[in-house]
């Protein structure tokens, strides 16, 4: 593995994969060019060292190629970012020479790698009522030819940089498969670089005390994360809809409110160890309950354990807040993944709103704040408290398992 600030790109073409699956309205105008930003400080070094770019990138979930997945929209906006000419190659697998004519400076944009199935591996077109042989023989097919698909992208390029964090989690041809045809010209991009060290911080080799906030709305899709956490850190927040899930299993009064049922032993089993670790779980006594689903909805504050037949829990009370401040205050390391509350509604964004200001005063300490996990991230960004707070992951699904301890192919494709 090598290190993109020591390698010498001078006179190198470089394939980089980054993540430039970003929104497009209608009109295929890009809503939030945050990725694409993300990814502009590697493009640069490459190109400031002397190399050619070879740029590529999935964009969205394509079936087939299609003009509203095409990566030809985001063409001017790259070029705007970069301040240089970007050219576009049409087919990802038809670049031979479009990339051999690259010369120093030079950038070139493949075409949606989804376009081909042998990006991910997985057969298409299946028929539905196909058999499970059927099947087997469709996913070695696609494996078979993913070789070649493979092959080609590494043969426009001397060396490979892998910088797109938000599909480290998937073992595709571009994350993962390219980086062997590379064993002593692969390395990181900066925002891999970036989001390994920050998360890191958290998981590996964190300052204590950590406290691990973890909303959002099922406890099933946290538990992977609490397990591997559940040894490192020294208190758990617990908000959002998780909480309720958590009531139940002791004993207490849910209402309407969100509850998976098949979740009760996990809650306890989570108790349990916390207490067995020494991990203070943190909930409030009190939680803000609705009479319905919606932001008009009416609403008081109860007590959470004895929530009103016809009620449901919507948001933290003011009174978890305080408490929530004891603990942010005296940590070192804090990580938020999921909404307090139902954020998307402004009458149930107070808790969520709290945590963020919390977290913005504890980072203005000195404390290192990790935010990530979709939702988490849509909440700061629409506080405005992203600039405040240590560092916000850009990988969703990426993040989580890295919190849950797996190690993501890109990851390792790169270090092996
Ligand atoms: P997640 O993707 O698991 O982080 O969940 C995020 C979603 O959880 C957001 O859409 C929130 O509106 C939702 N959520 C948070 N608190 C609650 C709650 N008390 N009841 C229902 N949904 C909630």
């Amino acid at each position: 593995m090598k290190n993109i600030d020591t390698y010498d790109f001078t006179g190198k073409k470089a394939i980089v994969r980054v993540d430039f699956n970003v929104p497009l309205d209608a009109d295929f105008n890009i809503t939030d060019d945050t990725r694409i930003r993300a990814a502009i400080p590697t493009l640069k070094k490459i190109l400031a060292g002397g190399g050619a770019l070879i740029v590529m990138s999935h964009l969205g979930k394509p079936k087939d190629p299609a003009e509203k997945f095409s990566l030809k929209h985001i063409v001017a906006r790259v070029q705007e970012l970069l301040g240089v000419p970007v050219q576009f190659a049409p087919d990802c697998q038809k670049a031979d020479e479009q990339a051999a004519a690259l010369k120093p400076g030079d950038v070139l944009l493949l075409e949606n790698l989804r376009f081909y199935a042998e990006e991910e591996g997985k057969p298409r077109g299946l028929a539905e009522d196909a058999s499970e042989e059927e099947k087997k023989a469709a996913k070695a097919a696609v494996k078979e030819s993913q070789k070649a698909f493979t092959a080609k992208l590494a043969s426009y390029a001397d060396c490979y940089v892998n910088d797109a964090f938000g599909t480290a989690h998937r073992a595709h041809a571009s994350t993962s498969l390219i980086a062997k045809y590379f064993p002593k010209d692969k390395m990181f991009g900066y925002l891999m670089e970036a989001e390994i060290t920050a998360i890191d911080k958290v998981v590996k080799n964190p300052v204590h005390p950590v406290t691990a906030v973890l909303g959002g709305a099922k406890v099933s899709s946290k538990i992977g994360i609490i397990e591997n956490l559940i040894d490192k850190v020294d208190n758990i927040i617990i908000g959002g809809g998780m909480v309720y899930t958590f009531v139940k299993a002791q004993g207490g009064k849910v209402g309407k409110s969100l509850c998976e049922d098949d979740q009760i032993e996990t809650a306890l089993n989570i108790l349990a160890k916390a207490k067995e670790k020494g991990v203070k779980m943190v909930f409030g006594e009190e939680v803000v309950v609705a009479d319905a689903f919606d932001n008009e909805a009416k609403s008081q504050v109860v007590n959470k354990m004895d929530i009103p037949d016809g009620w449901m829990g919507m948001d933290a009370a003011p009174s978890s807040v305080a408490l929530w401040k004891e603990v942010i205050d005296n940590s070192k390391t804090v990580l938020w993944n999921g909404p307090m509350g139902v954020f998307e509604m402004s009458n149930f964004a107070t808790g969520t709103n709290a945590m963020a200001r919390l977290l913005a005063e504890a980072t203005a300490k000195g404390t290192f704040t990790l935010v990530g996990g979709g939702d988490s991230v849509a909440a700061i960004n629409q506080l405005g408290y992203a600039d405040k707070v240590s560092y916000v992951s850009t990988g969703g699904g990426a993040m989580l398992e890295y919190l849950e301890g797996i190690e993501l192919p890109g990851i390792k494709a790169i270090r092996e």
